[in-house]
């Protein structure tokens, strides 16, 4: 090791291959790639180690990083798992990272690890939909109280920062709207307060992903992921990541421990040695595309309008200018779009109906499904689809637009899409 360069001489597109260029969780001597461990429990060569293992596991006082583990069971640490979650702690420019089975379980447990019956969270009301209901109908039944604040208005941010306030949670861009919230405004707001214990800012960024935005630098102090999404990117398993400071590490690992839930050794290794080591490639081509998408939609007959922090229209453009950077500081606005079509109610979502039902039946470029941050351009109308049972009415105040429509753009080429796009157009004008 000792002859090798400095890690800081590496850029982070070489970090997402490498990571920290070195993991004591594995001996690279022979294998290039790490391995799928595959052992539920590991055998130890003495009582004394055992004894050793379980006083180091989740310990305050000790400090694991760059140590070989002592490992005892699975669900307390494992090799594959060690190593994904050092690399994506390098990815967001975090202290270390905790793994999880699926995003919703990592967030769950960003808020149940530390905050108690009594206390309260305030959240930006625009998030993906289990996050939604997590904390719309479990946290209060648990005695944690979910205060509603739209975070773009400071002022009722600050009003609303009270004792109680143990955590302040949002998405930018938030789904499925691609709204941006400034983390820099929040940040301060945050410390302005006079609270003497500072809520914790969290910030969900599964739709930047690290490449786009790194939210640790822009004042959070924990982000939380979907690998099931663009870090993943292939669509073949499901997963969720923790990153944060140290000093919080250990309960996150002792809550993982006792309520379960952690990333499986084999869910580990395909965004280990898959996921993220091509993520800065996949998201320079989606965003290309993403950007010819959206001037395209921008210009299109039937939509009303089009959201993407790419384009200039979006009401939140310079925030999304200054906070979404590629490692190199170029503007990385993402490859999710959002568009609404043009229509009253009803006429807007039978559109979009008989668009996705065009799709669905004719198009080879675009594929109809929920899920985001894959190879494949997904495509969705929550209207029709995950908000049906709602009537218009209520998915208005819901904030759904009966026209909305969302893109998660993938790899294929850019022209095929637009062609698929504007046959499923050409249908949603004739009626069907
Ligand atoms: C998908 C998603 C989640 C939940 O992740 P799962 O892996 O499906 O549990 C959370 N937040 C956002 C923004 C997502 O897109």
């Amino acid at each position: 090791m000792s002859k090798k360069r400095s890690r800081d001489n590496y850029h982070n597109e070489t970090k997402f291959i490498h990571g920290d260029f070195y993991s004591p969780h594995w001996n690279y001597k022979d294998h290039m790639t790490p391995p799928i461990s595959s052992s539920a429990a590991f055998r130890l060569e003495s009582a004394e180690r055992g004894a050793e293992g379980f006083i180091q596991f989740a310990n305050p006082d000790f400090d694991r990083h760059g140590k070989s583990p002592i490992l005892i069971y699975e669900r307390l640490d494992e090799p594959s798992r060690s190593m994904l979650e050092e690399n994506l702690a390098v990815a967001e420019g975090g202290e270390c990272a905790v793994a999880f089975t699926t995003g919703m379980a990592a967030i769950t447990a960003s808020i149940l690890s530390f905050v108690k019956a009594g206390e309260s969270i305030i959240a930006h009301p625009t998030l993906y939909g289990c996050t939604f209901s997590l904390f719309s109908l479990w946290l209060p039944r648990f005695g944690v109280n979910v205060k509603w604040v739209d975070l773009k208005d400071e002022k009722a941010l600050e009003k609303s920062l009270d004792p109680t306030v143990r955590a302040v949670y949002t998405e930018t861009p938030s789904n499925p709207i691609l709204e941006i919230i400034d983390l820099g405004k929040v940040r301060k707001a945050i410390d302005r307060s006079k609270l003497k214990e500072k809520p914790l800012l969290i910030v969900d960024n599964t739709f930047a992903t690290p490449f786009c935005q790194r939210p640790l630098s822009l004042g959070a102090d924990v982000v939380v992921h979907s690998l099931t999404k663009n870090i993943g990117g292939f669509g073949t398993d499901m997963g969720g990541m923790w990153v944060g400071p140290k000093k919080l590490e250990n309960v996150l690992l002792m809550f993982r421990k006792d309520f379960g839930a952690p990333l499986s050794a084999k869910s580990s290794w395909q965004p280990l040695v898959y996921g993220l080591p091509t993520l800065h490639i996949r998201m320079k081509r989606q965003m290309e595309t993403a950007m010819k998408l959206a001037s395209f939609l921008e210009k299109h007959p039937l939509v009303e309008r089009v959201s993407f922090p790419g384009l200039k229209s979006h009401p939140q453009f310079d925030i999304a200018k200054r906070q979404m950077k590629d490692p190199d500081g170029g503007f990385a606005p993402g490859s999710m779009i959002y568009f609404v079509l043009k229509g009253k109610l009803e006429k807007a979502q039978k559109s979009g109906r008989l668009m996705m039902n065009h799709l669905a039946e004719h198009a080879l470029a675009l594929t109809l499904a929920v899920s985001l941050g894959n190879v494949r351009t997904l495509i969705e109308h929550p209207s029709s689809m995950t908000h049906a049972p709602l009537p218009l009415d209520a998915q208005v105040k819901a904030g759904i637009d009966p026209g909305g429509i969302r893109i998660s753009v993938g790899l294929e080429k850019a022209d095929d899409i637009l062609r698929d796009l504007q046959e499923a157009f050409d249908c949603a004008k004739k009626g069907g």
